[in-house]
């Protein structure tokens, strides 16, 4: 969870899954959908779909027990260098030094490093630095200490230097060269993406429908829709993606919302339309999973955020609440 989310973010899912959770067997033995409804609103899906895999594999291959050493717990779905380094080095004390983002800034600044934080080539000269200072008795600690300094006392804005154990050690520090550290490469604009999306009636049930397991926000449920083509309207585009993914025959009745939301890489801009089934048949055993679903059922499933923004304003009939104003979000 901590991968990509603040800890303070973290702790109530953190909590509510090892409630519901509370051993390696009854998470790998659980149903994805309920994992997944657990991390609902924390982002980043596939780590959990990774957690759940990689619990079944501990199970099968390795007698329940989470291996310690490099080689199999970096195999398992969703470990990289940065887990398999923190875990085995606090849960195992094996000697394996950690770069995250804090780490990164602490260790730019106290051997004046040149290369950019945010590129992904520069990460091995991060690595080789760690690596050096690493404290092998006591490997653990040395990284949450690091960890935590970056947190805390070395911070992009503003570093605490005259608290800092490090200063006399410190390059930019003792240099008066701090602001010159860690160095970036200028970021790219972030695209944005237009998104139709339709709210589909029949009787007192909506269609709601599964994202393919593998890629971004795997395995949850959303309501049917997709990209605008150039030059198309939302509404063109609701009604043609709905035939396109499910087979069904919509009317777009109205605007419902739009919602703007932003992911890693990219933003995307959701037209939200409500829309009343007017024919055909979702086709069986097709390539998208689906579900009519009452309105107050809607809560047992998980959705991605961008939905979720909208979903309040759904009234029974389909017809109740106006346009809303469209709505920012950095979630
Ligand atoms: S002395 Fe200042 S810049 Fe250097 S590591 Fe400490 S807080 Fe960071």
């Amino acid at each position: 969870m901590l991968q990509q989310t603040q800890v303070a973010t973290a702790i109530p899912y953190y909590r509510r899954f090892i409630d519901r959770f509370p051993t390696l067997r009854a998470l790998a033995q659980a149903d994805l959908d309920a994992v997944l409804k657990l991390w609902e609103g924390l982002g980043y899906y596939a780590r959990a779909r990774n957690l759940h895999r990689a619990c079944a594999l501990v199970l099968t291959h390795h007698g329940g027990r989470v291996p310690g050493d490099w080689e199999p717990f970096r195999a398992l779905p969703g470990v990289g260098d940065y887990i398999a380094a923190a875990v085995l080095s606090i849960a195992f004390e094996r000697p394996f030094a950690v770069v995250d983002g804090n780490v990164k800034r602490v260790l730019a600044r106290l051997f004046a490093l040149p290369a950019p934080v945010n590129r992904p080539a520069a990460h091995k000269s991060f690595q080789a630095a760690a690596d050096r200072l690493l404290d092998r008795r006591r490997p653990g600690d040395f990284n949450q200490a690091l960890m935590e300094l970056g947190a805390l006392v070395c911070t992009p804005a503003a570093p605490q230097c005259p608290l800092c154990p490090l200063s006399r050690y410190c390059t930019a520090f003792k240099a008066g060269a701090i602001a010159r550290y860690p160095r970036r490469r200028p970021s790219r604009p972030v695209p944005e993406v237009e998104i139709a999306v339709g709210v589909v009636f029949k009787q007192a049930s909506v269609l709601i429908t599964r994202r393919p397991e593998k890629g971004l926000l795997g395995g949850l449920w959303e309501f049917p829709g997709g990209k605008l083509r150039e030059g198309e309207s939302p509404a063109a585009a609701c009604a043609r993606e709905i035939k396109e993914e499910v087979g069904l025959a919509v009317r777009v009745a109205a605007p419902l919302a739009v919602v703007r939301h932003a992911y890693s890489h990219f933003r995307v801009r959701l037209h939200v339309f409500r829309c009343r089934y007017t024919g055909g048949r979702v086709r069986r055993n097709g390539p998208v999973e689906h579900r009519w679903v009452r309105l107050a059922a809607l809560d047992r499933f998980a959705f991605p955020g961008a939905n979720r923004k909208f979903m309040p304003l759904l009234t029974q009939d389909g017809e109740g609440q106006g346009a809303v104003p469209e709505e920012e979000s950095t979630a």
